[in-house]
């Protein structure tokens, strides 16, 4: 298994991480473990569940196209819904603009049991907000650190938080989006709005480097996924929430009442 964590103050740059999958792994090669990965997912998930003492929170950050969705269904395709919610960040809201940025953030986390995805995040704040110039820069510029503090109190009360930021190459999403535009069933997923984004691609990377320096800390590390193939996006992933929640050392509660001697008539 590959570490694809950022070690916590080191300096990222993106262009010398490959997004391609490593060269001796194959679809088919992988085919088995991902299945495997994915049983052992819904097993610790529902023991998360029944335990009721941890969360889980985890944070998907990519450009358009790169998979998140995609990451959605195929990692947590056997996890109980019960237990799992996904929040989608989209462009905020009048009253989610009339307060600060995190108001929104707080109300999505996780409660205890449970685990929490977010298809983007309070990320969006130091990476959109930053390239599009929509707040001034003296306000985005402290927002790493308010993050970092917001994560840390988080983890103190019980959040266990893993982030993901899914690596595709500009001509790998080049390819997704014109996948979009020749297929008439995928016409719904393309929005003239990530031409804009994409123009922007060189920004993005900037803004998404100096998250990854700043933000990934020992409690609630980044990880770059080389994902310009779905398989390896969905296998590194998985590899990592498996071993995240193994660590948690979980066990099935003890019942209330002495159970032995008992016959259902
Ligand atoms: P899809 O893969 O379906 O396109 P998506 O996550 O791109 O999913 P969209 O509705 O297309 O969803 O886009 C959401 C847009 O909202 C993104 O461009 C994102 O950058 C933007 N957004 C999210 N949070 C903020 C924020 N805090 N401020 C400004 N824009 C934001
Ligand atoms: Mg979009």
């Amino acid at each position: 298994m590959q570490d694809y964590r950022v070690d916590p103050g080191s300096a990222v740059n993106l262009a010398d991480i490959d997004p391609n999958a490593p060269a001796e792994l194959t679809k088919q090669s992988v085919k088995e473990e991902t299945g495997a990965l994915n049983r052992r997912l819904e097993g610790l998930q529902e023991l998360l569940y029944a335990e009721g003492k941890h969360r889980v929170l985890i944070v998907l950050q990519a450009m358009d196209a790169a998979g998140k969705d995609g990451t959605i269904r195929h990692v947590f395709d056997r996890v109980n819904p019960q237990g799992v919610k996904v929040a989608s960040f989209k462009k905020p809201t009048p009253i989610e603009l009339a307060h600060d940025y995190l108001w929104r953030i707080h109300s999505k986390t996780p409660g205890t049991g449970e685990i929490s995805i977010f298809n983007r995040s309070h990320y969006e704040d130091v990476l959109i907000v930053r390239v599009l110039n929509l707040v001034p820069e003296a306000r985005w510029s402290l927002r790493y650190q308010h993050i970092n503090d917001f994560e840390r109190r988080l983890v103190d009360e019980g959040t266990t938080i893993r982030k993901f930021y899914l690596h595709i190459s500009k001509d790998e999403q080049r390819l997704r989006l014109q996948a979009r535009l020749d297929d008439p069933e995928k016409h719904w997923k393309f929005d003239s709005g990530d031409l804009d984004q994409r123009a922007r691609w060189d920004d993005y990377m900037a803004a998404y480097e100096e998250v990854l320096s700043r933000t990934s800390t020992e409690e609630a590390p980044w990880y770059v996924i080389p994902s310009n193939q779905k398989w390896h996006r969905n296998l590194a992933i998985s590899q990592v929430l498996v071993a995240t929640l193994e660590g948690l050392a979980m066990d099935y509660p003890a019942p209330k009442d002495d159970l032995r001697g008992i016959v259902i008539e």
